[in-house]
């Protein structure tokens, strides 16, 4: 074979192996494709089955936590009037987010659509603790839009009664008037509980009423409220503002009252100086669900509560149905944010 010839045969046959090659190639690029493809869909469906198991633990939780046990009911003589709204899941918070509740009180009155005004234009939610005395047909629109936003209403009995200074009927009787009006004018009752002056914590009647209807009782932090009914607060806003941002701790929880003209005034700037902070805003409920513990009745005895009353009310173990946040500040984050 000639030389010329012995190149063509070489040149044939690198062309040929070329080819081989290509086709090669293109079948392995085909392969790859369809890897990738199946991977991408099995990791898809992994993710969609985690997010329901997420969801399912959440919702358990929730129900847990909201029903009193067999026992407790068992220290019932009353059934509750009314079914209890179903229990709304609350978002868990990882360990280390700031959380603060706003609660306002005495309300609903004219100043409280502007303060509605300021949560929804920040896009944050509030608690009110609202006077069953003053729900009246133009309030309702308020309690309306409050649930709209994803806020919470709270029970502050009916007439501001202090209940310390009454006996236990006459305290189940006042918080009973005040959810009976918010199921005159919205349909549902109240989900927590703040007594007037944050007194008469251990009376029964507050105890009793508490279990019957699943309202938790939490008072507020002293620490960061900054008494907006009496100067300096009252009437300079940008004090009532700045004294809650300087103040507030990891899991706060704020004692407003929005019929002050200041406290209503000074919303806007303190939502901002809390956001500059890296605070979310939940509701009281949302707080206590991330950030507290049932009372039991050895623990309120060590904090100086007349455990006598108590044991009478709920005999022997933890006051089911309740979870006490108060103003002493300790009982509320006693074990840290929940992991
Ligand atoms: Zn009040």
């Amino acid at each position: 074979m000639s030389p010329t010839a012995n190149n063509r045969t070489l040149n044939a046959q690198l062309r040929a192996l070329a080819n081989t090659a290509l086709c090669l190639g293109a079948v392995f690029m085909v392969l790859l494709c369809t890897f990738v493809f199946l991977v991408t869909r099995i990791k898809a469906k992994d993710n969609d089955s985690k997010s329901e198991e997420t969801t399912t633990v959440t919702t358990s939780a929730t129900v847990m936590d909201t029903t009193p046990s067999t026992e407790a009911t068992t220290t019932t003589t009353e059934a509750p009037t009314e079914t209890t709204a179903a229990p709304t899941a609350h978002a868990s918070y990882p360990e280390g987010t700031k959380l603060i509740a706003l609660t306002f009180d005495d309300g609903p009155c004219e100043n409280t659509s502007k303060v509605l005004d300021v949560l929804e234009k920040n896009g944050v939610v509030a608690t009110f603790f609202v006077l069953g005395g003053n729900i009246n047909e133009t309030y309702a629109k308020d309690l309306q839009r409050m649930l709209d936003l994803n806020c919470e209403i709270g029970n502050h009995t009916y007439g501001h009664t202090v209940l310390s200074k009454v006996d236990a009927d006459q305290a189940y009787n006042e918080l009973q008037k005040c959810d009976d009006a918010l199921m005159k004018y919205i349909g549902q009752k109240a989900t927590v509980i703040r007594p007037p002056q944050g007194a008469g914590l251990v009376n029964t009647g507050l105890f009793k009423y508490s279990l019957d209807n699943h309202e938790y009782v939490i008072n507020w932090n002293d620490a960061s409220t900054p008494a907006d009914w009496q100067k300096p607060a009252l009437g300079d806003a940008h004090y009532t503002a700045q004294y809650v941002v300087d103040n507030c701790t990891m899991s706060d929880c704020v004692l407003l009252h929005e019929c002050h003209n200041s406290t209503t005034e000074s919303l806007q700037e303190m939502i901002d100086g809390l956001k500059a902070k890296g605070y979310t805003f939940v509701t009281v409920s949302e707080l206590l669900e991330a950030r507290t513990a049932n009372l039991t009745i050895d623990h309120a005895g060590s904090l100086g509560w007349d455990t006598s009353t108590l044991a009478e009310a709920y005999p022997g173990g933890p006051i089911y149905g309740i979870r006490y946040a108060y103003s002493c500040g300790e009982l509320m984050f006693e074990n840290g944010p929940k992991s």
